[in-house]
């Protein structure tokens, strides 16, 4: 009986320590974080673990020891020595770091150099990447050129710096400055591209931004978040794309006498980033007042891209145009620009400079392009030609009903008519779509027996319905609610 209980004891027992095994195996990857000083085990030191799963740095032991001590001038170290006592119980002092407050132990350096993140014979070509972007972003062909170039040369660079090669000639960074109205697919173009790199991307609203030690994100935010998007993994982290959004919102604010905290300051402090630089940013959270643990992520190596509308822009470029073309005799129409539609992709760095951009951030943002604002039968392309097109998506989802989604063609002319109207690009599609899907989708799954829906036009502009056919029958109905 006695030999029966010991032999379950001793099954559990190491049932426990295979267990415990598993997740010193998963733990084993993310460095100990002093639980006083929030420093990493990279920077603290050696740690010295206590009961309920905390570490602290010996430099707080040594503290701590102190103020029970006075200074009589021992060292912890020497009396840990001497004895195996362990007076300090912590244990009391329950909870464990969070696992998003954990960071990840940078790999070895032999480990890198023999898989390096990127290679230049696996990064595609610019006109592979294109041809990919092709596939999702519609339209837009001038900027998703010059972004296949920029991208490319930047991870080529990257690859260059990691085999030591070219170590004379300096390769400038590709950061770039897309600039384009709401809905032209700035942030879906970026977000593709991530997607196809297989980086980690972090997006930011730069409005939110402002100068360190004001209410609002510090701007090394920034870089804790893509270090979040890299699941507090340096070395991805400091290979991945950061896109920042609204940046026309930080430009110098006019006729301001008070200190511009979240215009050109921001400014200001986004330079280094930019240019690359070692920054200390807080692990699984937005502010160093927080208090979590510190990394320090390298920004050389980061694609920074920026973008904005700009609204005001396309005046600034106009009055350049018509001051040049009505200076001497051969002085031209003032108003000739006005109906240009693209007047944005005329836009030169002195434009940009009157806006209210700095010129030291101007500077370091070498590649500006701007995109289209989407013209009617571009958003018709894009209700039904990209791969997870929306259209395509209702599709998808009334066959698993194994019902027919059709949409005539004047259907589709009058959706990207009324989105035209609220002026938002291709943003607005989805919520008109969404309106007049709502009744088809709710009516369509009560009875079995339909087989094909057409969305007409007439159903668009609210004077009909849509047809429904039932299958075995030709004869099409009118949707009856
Ligand atoms: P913004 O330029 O304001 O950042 P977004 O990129 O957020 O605009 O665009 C909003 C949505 O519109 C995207 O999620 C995408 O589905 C769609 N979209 C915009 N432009 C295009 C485009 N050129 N091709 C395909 N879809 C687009």
């Amino acid at each position: 009986m006695s030999e029966n209980k010991n032999n379950n004891e001793n099954k559990t027992t190491q049932v426990q320590n295979a267990s415990t095994a598993d997740t010193s195996k998963k733990t084993d990857d993310y460095e100990k974080i002093c639980y006083m000083c929030r420093r990493p085990e990279s920077k603290a030191g050696k740690m010295v673990e206590m009961p309920g799963n905390i570490c602290v740095c010996m430099d707080c032991m040594q503290k701590t020891f102190d103020s029970i001590q006075g200074s009589t001038g021992m060292q912890y170290a020497d009396l840990m020595k001497l004895s195996n006592l362990n007076f300090v119980n912590l244990s009391d002092m329950h909870g464990e770091i969070p696992q998003r407050q954990k960071l990840k132990k940078k790999k070895p350096k032999e480990e890198k150099k023999a898989e390096p993140i990127f290679q230049i014979q696996k990064m595609p070509a610019p006109h592979k990447i294109k041809e990919k972007l092709d596939d999702y972003v519609v339209g837009q062909e001038h900027a998703k050129k010059v972004i296949s170039v920029a991208v490319y040369n930047h991870y080529k660079r990257i690859a260059a710096m990691d085999e030591k090669r070219n170590s004379d000639v300096e390769i400038e960074k590709s950061n770039m400055l897309m600039i384009g109205p709401t809905g032209s697919g700035k942030t879906y173009l970026v977000r593709t591209l991530a997607k196809l790199l297989d980086v980690p991307l972090a997006i930011t609203d730069a409005t939110s931004l402002t100068e360190a030690g004001y209410i609002g994100d510090d701007i090394e935010s920034v870089v804790s978040k893509l270090l979040a998007a890299a699941d507090n993994d340096v070395d991805r982290a400091e290979r991945g794309i950061i896109f920042i959004d609204e940046i026309d919102k930080i430009a110098k604010k006019k006729n301001t006498h008070s200190r511009d905290v979240s215009g050109e300051s921001v400014q200001q402090g986004m330079l280094k980033l930019l240019e690359g630089a070692d920054v200390e940013v807080p692990v699984g959270a937005n502010s160093k007042n927080a208090m979590v643990p510190l990394a320090t992520v390298n920004t050389s190596n980061i694609l920074f891209i920026c973008g904005g509308a700009f609204p005001d822009l396309e005046d600034v470029i106009k009055e350049r145009l018509n001051k040049h073309s009505t200076m001497g005799f051969s002085g031209e129409l003032k108003d000739k620009y006005d109906k240009e539609r693209n007047i944005l992709s005329k836009v030169t760095v002195e434009d940009l400079r009157t806006f209210g951009m700095i010129p030291e951030f101007l500077g370091r943002l070498p590649i500006i392009f701007a995109l289209e604002g989407l013209s009617k039968e571009m958003l018709i392309r894009v209700l039904k030609e990209p791969k997870n097109a929306i259209l395509k998506q209702y599709e998808c989802l009334l066959a698993m009903d194994e019902v027919q989604l059709i949409f005539e063609e004047d259907a589709l002319e009058a959706i990207a008519q009324k989105a035209m109207e609220k002026d938002t690009g291709a943003r607005a599609l989805r919520a008109i779509i969404e309106e007049f899907m709502l009744d088809i989708m709710y009516e369509i799954p009560k009875d079995d027996n339909i087989g094909r829906v057409t969305v007409t036009k007439a159903y668009i502009e609210n004077t009909g319905g849509p047809l429904i056919e039932m299958r075995g029958n030709s004869q099409p109905a009118l949707l009856q609610k």
